[in-house]
């Protein structure tokens, strides 16, 4: 298949678990929950968005025609040695570019693979890193990985059901939004009241990263 890529850059993971993290940035073109117009934000599944992914005209991207091409494309990027070596797949949404060719090739250049995804489709196996951010009002089938990143607050949501999935880390983040103050409290208090859940911040944004 041929890879439609928004963007792709070296920078540092700013969210979540792997927060800090030196990572490749895979941005695949592409969203099933929003056309990434602005017309369209009002009827979308998903309104709150704040990624750039429509077209392939962002730093470093392009349309890939093989796997081994893009992973290719990675691995320049990274532009280091093969330890610890991490791209983080992202969108969009991700699971509708990655397939398993492109697992096998970014694992072939020794990659860790973490993915980015919104739940609606099952991720593909072999990934390395499954990070899940619900969406209210949408069927979230895959409901098991690594950290669930409820960005919050989100009319139609309630943690409770989602302390049933099956993850090992239960993150809750401020919506960014024109309420940010009130995203924070509110984030806040979800955490201070059901334990399970830890706040992330989206620190590439307070230290000035992509
Ligand atoms: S699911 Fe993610 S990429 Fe798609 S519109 Fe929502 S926030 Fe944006």
């Amino acid at each position: 298949m041929t890879y439609a890529v928004k963007e792709c850059f070296l920078t540092l993971q700013g969210e979540g678990m792997q927060s800090g993290s030196r990572a490749v940035f895979l941005r695949f073109a592409g969203c099933n929950l929003w056309s990434g117009r602005e017309e369209d934000r009002a009827t979308a599944q998903c309104r709150f968005c704040d990624t750039e992914f429509v077209g392939t005209d962002g730093k470093a991207g392009g349309k890939f025609s093989t796997p081994e091409e893009l992973a290719s494309h990675v691995e320049r990027l990274w532009d280091g040695g093969e330890e610890r070596r991490l791209v983080v797949i992202t969108g969009g949404e991700p699971m509708l570019q990655l397939d398993s060719a492109l697992v096998d090739a970014l694992h072939g250049r020794s990659f860790r693979i973490a993915v980015e995804t919104n739940g609606t489709l099952p991720a593909t196996p072999g990934i390395d890193w499954i990070c899940v951010s619900p969406k209210a009002g949408t069927n979230v089938v895959q409901r098991s990985g690594d950290e669930l990143k409820l960005v919050w607050p989100q009319d139609g949501i309630e943690p409770a059901e989602l302390e049933q999935w099956d993850f090992d880390h239960w993150l809750v983040q401020p919506m960014d939004c024109d309420e940010l103050a009130d995203s924070i409290d509110a984030a806040i208090r979800l955490a201070m009241e059901r334990p399970k859940w830890r706040l992330s911040l989206q620190t590439h944004k307070v230290v000035g990263l992509a």
